[in-house]
């Protein structure tokens, strides 16, 4: 479990890319609306997961709405019990990895 509040972005992309096992880019930006924490875009590369800046301020935040939208990865649009499962199996991943280096920043 991370001890700090501290967001490990680069950690959090390659946490990311071990989960999918593809390429991803992290976006954040302030053009989405209130409502709206997060969004995953499939691209050629692999995968975009677009962050609100509103919502991604603590890190758990982040880990949250990264673990649900990499959970539609596998199961893309709908919030399914499948996809509730694996949503909670990734958010602590992340939990438990997210936080462990401060090697990149
Ligand atoms: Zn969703």
């Amino acid at each position: 479990m991370g001890k700090s509040n501290k967001i490990s972005w680069l950690l959090l992309r390659r946490l990311s890319e071990e989960i999918v096992k593809s390429h991803v880019d992290i976006h954040i930006s302030t053009q989405m609306s209130n409502d709206v924490r997060g969004a995953i875009i499939k691209t050629q590369k692999g995968i975009e997961i677009l962050l609100n800046a509103k919502w991604a301020k603590r890190a758990e935040d982040v880990y949250q709405t990264l673990a649900h939208e990499l959970a539609h990865f596998k199961y893309p649009n709908i919030h399914s019990k499948e996809w509730d499962a694996e949503a909670k199996r990734i958010l602590e991943y992340l939990k438990t990895k997210g936080g462990e280096q401060d090697e990149e920043e």
